[in-house]
């Protein structure tokens, strides 16, 4: 692959989803038209394949597909039974979806701080959160990096919490030889388009072990339906459909790859660039580099100068989940180590696609960058 050539500048883009759909085509567009030619559109066999392919990769016996990774959170809230006045921790440090899904749940987001080395949700903040009104803990796999899931399962065990994983970046990374997604009692997965594993629209999943968890998350999909007739709790619709679990299950078979060629990428940042604004890593786990993010002083000036280079960059996250609009409570509450890690973020172009040598391309405009 080339890079593509705009007046005289090579680009580098942030993704290349064009050149993603060109390897797996054929496959995926004969998945597609299966599935048309089939007739059966919503909650058929792909869907069951699907959930039994991607229960099967996580290492856990049940897997539901669901419309998107947000409702994943609220209905793994709600199949552990919390609702209006729970509180739930989760990190001030996150996509805004993982608190809005506590909102949609009926319940109360409480924020905590991050590592500052790691941006990770810190075991440390959640003790200090927690009330007599706590219910559970959404540790986020943050840029596909793994929480320290022993850590923060042990303290929920003894505060008697709920753990549901927040794996929307995560799909395929581990933690201690284990996939995120099979180490709580619910993972939440998100395959939004740029997602590791993402499908060409909305889709979700919660995996679990825990089979009444399963049962019930059956029917908090479809309507709180237990059969055609019967609507034994208050359910929403909220399916993941034929297309997209078809799309989904050519896509899974080829997530390892993808994420082996994320590994390549960010090795290879991780060697060319100064380690003051790299992100620890962790020994624990393998990360699946949903993103590669750096810490940089004079960040608007860095991302300038990228742009003049014609290569694309994002921040992740611009703001705490604390300082939204939509955030109420904490008021005041101060959280210094994401407060500072918002204004230094810098999101790297790193995808599967990506060709070294736009990688050692970024690398080189960003030391020119810092050295100038
Ligand atoms: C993408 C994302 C979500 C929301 O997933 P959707 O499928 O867009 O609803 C939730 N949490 C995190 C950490 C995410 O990155």
């Amino acid at each position: 692959m080339s890079l593509p050539v705009t007046s005289g500048h090579r680009v580098v883009p942030f993704n290349d989803f064009p050149a993603h759909y060109a390897f797996i085509r054929t496959e995926v567009d004969s998945a597609v038209r299966r599935v048309l030619a089939r007739g059966r559109y919503v909650l058929g066999e792909e869907v069951e394949a699907f959930e039994r392919d991607f229960g099967r990769y996580i290492g856990v016996p049940y897997c539901v597909g669901v419309a998107s990774g947000t409702e994943a959170i609220v209905l793994s809230l709600w199949a552990l039974g919390i609702g209006p006045g729970d509180e739930v921790i989760t990190t001030n440090l996150t996509a805004f979806p993982t608190v809005a899904a506590v909102y949609q749940a009926g319940a109360v987001p409480v924020v905590a701080d991050i590592g500052e080395r790691d941006g990770l949700l810190d075991p440390c903040e959640i003790e200090r959160k927690i009330t007599r009104r706590t219910r559970a803990v959404i540790p986020v796999h943050l840029y596909g990096q793994s929480c320290d899931m022993d850590r923060i399962i042990r303290i929920a065990r003894v505060r008697g919490l709920k753990v549901i994983e927040d794996c929307a970046q995560s799909a395929g990374a581990l933690y201690r030889g284990r996939k995120t997604g099979g180490l709580g009692d619910l993972g939440a997965f998100s395959f939004y388009p740029t997602k590791n594993l993402g499908a060409f629209g909305d889709a979700g999943a919660v995996t679990t072990r825990d089979r009444t968890f399963y049962r019930k998350l059956l029917r908090l999909r479809n309507y709180g339906q237990s059969d055609r007739c019967t609507f034994i709790e208050k359910g929403i619709n909220s399916r993941l459909d034929e297309i997209q679990a078809a799309v989904l299950r050519v896509k899974l078979r080829h997530l390892d790859d993808w994420n082996a060629q994320r590994r390549l990428i960010a090795a290879f940042y991780r060697k060319r660039l100064p380690s003051r604004v790299l992100l620890e890593e962790h020994a624990y786990g393998r990360p699946a580099h949903h993103l590669f993010v750096i810490q940089t002083d004079g960040r608007e000036r860095v991302r300038t100068g990228l742009m003049r280079k014609k290569v694309e960059t994002l921040i992740h996250y611009p703001r705490t989940s604390q300082s939204q609009r939509a955030f109420s409570g904490q008021k005041g509450e101060r959280f210094p180590r994401s407060e500072r890690f918002v204004r230094r973020a810098l999101s790297l172009p790193l995808y599967p696609e990506m060709p070294l040598r736009a990688a050692r391309f970024v690398a080189d405009s960003l030391l020119e960058i810092w050295n100038a």
